[in-house]
Formats: structure tokens, C-alpha cells, sequence
């Protein structure tokens, strides 16, 4: 995170001085205590700062780097999860073809009867499966599908972090995020490559890189 000169400074007078009160950093940089507010807000928020009541505030003594892995370290799958979009395994592939363009995503999720997970189709399935000579509508999803047990799954309370493993080590573009019960899964969520560009960005406007 890019501190302003002035954050600088408190951070230096604080540890040179700590435990030290706001009304006395204040004075040593010749400010008002209500001008300083935010940013011992903001230092305190971040992590570089700590405060105790009638103490003062003191250095944490984290750098940069370890409190961004802290934040890192918070994210979880529920927070960044997208809808997941869903086909029913005996959909024919040219349906699956129409769901990927009318709801603009790269993967469906699988799912049978019962609505529990059974696979994933993504494009280069559905391209692999129009270049052969078939009938698209009168070949189910379920014969081209990648199947169950062989389906990457995370779960909605999830390290986001941990997801972003699983999509490199994988190589693929996403993860159905699901719910267990008795064994079946019910898928909840979906997170996508797309969904980690977005919080690489979101953290960068947020100072935090
Ligand atoms: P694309 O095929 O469009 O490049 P992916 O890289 O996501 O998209 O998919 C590569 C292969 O991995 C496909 O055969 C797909 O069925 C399969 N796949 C995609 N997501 C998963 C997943 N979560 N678990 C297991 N296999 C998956």
C-alpha cells in the first residue's frame, strides 16, 4: 500500500515514541488532532498501527507484504462466487452450445435429476464434439462431459487463494462451488478466472498492492 508522506511520518514518530497518544503526535507534526483522525484511521486499519485505550497508539511492526498476505489470507470463495449456470445432463450438446452464448459463460456445470453434480462441459468439449460428424441434437451432454470423481470442486467457506491454486495446478478456467449433503453435491456458485482478475483489481484500488 502507497503511503502519503505525512502517514510516513506518524509511523516513524509512533515508533520512535510508542505508546504515544494521538493529541501528542498531533503536536510534533504542529497539526490538529481532528486533521490527523484519518489517517491514524487508515494506519490503524491497514495494520501498520495498533491503539490502546488511555495507552496510545504503537507500531505492529508488520511490513507491507505481511499484511497484504494477511488480507489475502481472509478472502473466501463465498465472498467472489459467481451464479453458476447449470445444464441437465440429458440437455443435447447444440443446447449447451445455445446456454453458453445466451448466458455468456465459458463452462457449464452438470447436474442430474436431482439437481446433483455429475460434470462439466466447457468450450473446447463442445468444440471437440462438433467437429465430428454427430447430430448436436441428438447427442447428450453427459456422453462428452468430464465426469464425477473427476470433477475439481471447492466449497463457498474456501480460501479464495486456495481456489486460485486449484484453477492453475488444474489448468482449468473454473470451479463449481458446492454443498454436500449425504454425499451429493448440489452445486451453489461457480468461481472463474474472471472472478480473480476482478479481486486483483478490486485490491489494487483499494491501496492495498
Ligand atoms: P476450455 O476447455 O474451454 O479451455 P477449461 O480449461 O476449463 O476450458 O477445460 C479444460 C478441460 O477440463 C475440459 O475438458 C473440461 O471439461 C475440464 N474441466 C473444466 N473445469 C473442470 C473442473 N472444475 N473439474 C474437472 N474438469 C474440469
Amino acid at each position: 500500500m502507497e503511503l502519503t508522506s505525512r502517514q510516513q511520518q506518524i509511523i516513524e514518530i509512533v515508533k520512535e515514541n510508542g505508546p504515544i497518544t494521538g493529541e501528542n503526535i498531533a503536536t510534533k507534526l504542529d497539526l490538529t488532532r481532528a486533521t490527523l483522525r484519518p489517517d491514524l484511521s487508515i494506519l490503524t486499519m491497514a495494520g501498520f498501527l495498533d491503539a490502546r485505550p488511555r495507552v496510545g497508539y504503537f507500531v505492529t511492526g508488520k511490513t507491507g507484504t505481511e499484511l497484504f498476505t494477511e488480507k489475502l489470507k481472509k478472502l473466501k470463495v463465498k465472498h467472489y462466487q459467481s451464479v453458476p449456470i447449470v445444464i441437465n445432463e440429458n440437455e443435447s450438446v447444440y443446447d449447451a452450445i445455445s446456454t453458453i452464448f445466451l448466458e455468456d459463460v465459458g463452462t457449464l456445470f452438470v447436474v442430474d435429476q436431482s439437481s446433483n453434480l455429475t460434470g462439466v462441459v466447457s468450450r473446447k468439449d463442445l468444440l471437440r464434439a462438433s467437429m465430428g460428424n454427430q447430430d448436436l441434437n441428438n447427442l447428450a451432454v453427459h456422453i462428452i462431459m468430464t465426469r464425477m470423481p473427476n470433477i475439481t470442486i471447492c466449497n463457498k467457506e474456501d480460501l479464495l487463494i486456495d481456489a486460485a491454486r486449484l484453477l492453475i495446478e488444474k489448468q482449468i478456467d473454473s470451479l463449481p462451488v458446492v454443498n454436500t449433503k449425504n454425499g451429493a453435491m448440489q452445486v451453489v456458485g461457480r468461481i472463474t478466472k474472471t472472478n480473480m482478475t476482478k479481486v486483483f483489481v478490486e485490491l489494487t484500488s483499494e491501496g492495498m498492492v
